[in-house]
């Protein structure tokens, strides 16, 4: 089985210390809908593959641990500004379940040597870094973390928590659902007024790459810094997981950490 191979931004792939990656389905155990590399135990996949998954996913990037979230389309995130915050919520492979799980949509660190995972499949994972301050994010934004500006929180979060500054961020937006699929035929009850200017005249399609860029660029990111994978997941369920293409499907991995 070959070895999975995250694909990466060219915007982040020249700092020294610095690891990330988007994990596409290939070199993973599992069969079935879930075939490649899930990581995503919430899916009916079998639990043990899914963690032979996340083992892979941690020697590929020759990671100690990661921290997983269980994602529920809100607006919390989790700051780790110490090893106590970490504590019993990191995964290191077999054998050391975390202990707890921080119900959260996006996830802050300066802690090194630890992965911030966000598992998608169509929604967003945006991965941030500030190379002054040595701060990196991950962000999980559907639709409803669109609506709520999660990635605008986060940016926030990383300016008033660990002093950072918006025009030294990069970022980095991850396949996902592109223009082409998102269609949101409750778009009126759904989607925020503001957010309409992202449909398409005369179909219910939006464009949420754009949304990230714009709500990345409001406050304060750099346009020339942020980088969109451009990759649709309902149009290429061979490389990813896509709910809107398989209800019964797996969830991959976008990763960031610093490494010491
Ligand atoms: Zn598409």
């Amino acid at each position: 089985m070959a070895v999975p191979r995250p694909l990466t931004f060219e915007n982040l792939n020249n700092f020294p210390g610095l690891v990330h990656g988007v994990f596409s389905r290939a070199g993973g155990y599992s069969k079935g809908p879930f075939l490649g590399l899930n990581v995503g135990l919430s899916t009916g996949d079998d639990p043990d593959i899914v963690n032979r998954n996340r083992i892979r996913m941690l020697s590929s990037l020759d990671l100690p641990r990661v921290l997983f979230l269980n994602q529920v389309h809100g607006t919390d995130i989790a700051v780790i500004k110490s090893e106590k915050d970490a504590a019993g919520a990191v995964f290191k492979g077999q054998g050391t379940a975390p202990s707890k799980i921080f119900k959260a949509d996006a996830a802050v660190t300066n802690l090194k040597n630890l992965g911030l995972v966000i598992q998608v499949a169509d929604c967003q994972a945006v991965i941030l870094y500030d190379p002054e301050k040595e701060v990196i994010a991950n962000v999980h934004a559907g639709w409803r973390g669109s609506v709520a500006d999660i990635i605008g929180r986060c940016i926030d979060t990383m300016v008033t928590q660990f002093g950072c500054t918006p025009a030294t961020i990069r970022a980095g937006i991850s396949p996902s659902l592109g223009p082409c699929c998102a269609q949101f035929i409750n778009y009126e009850h759904e989607i925020s007024r503001a957010l309409w200017q992202y449909k398409e005249k005369d179909r219910p399609y939006f464009d949420f790459w754009q949304i990230s860029r714009d709500q990345l660029g409001a406050q304060g990111v750099l346009d020339e810094h942020i980088e969109t994978m451009g990759l649709c997941t309902r149009c290429h369920t061979d490389l990813f997981y896509s709910f809107r293409a398989n209800k019964v499907t797996g969830r991959f991995a976008a990763v960031i950490a610093l490494k010491t």
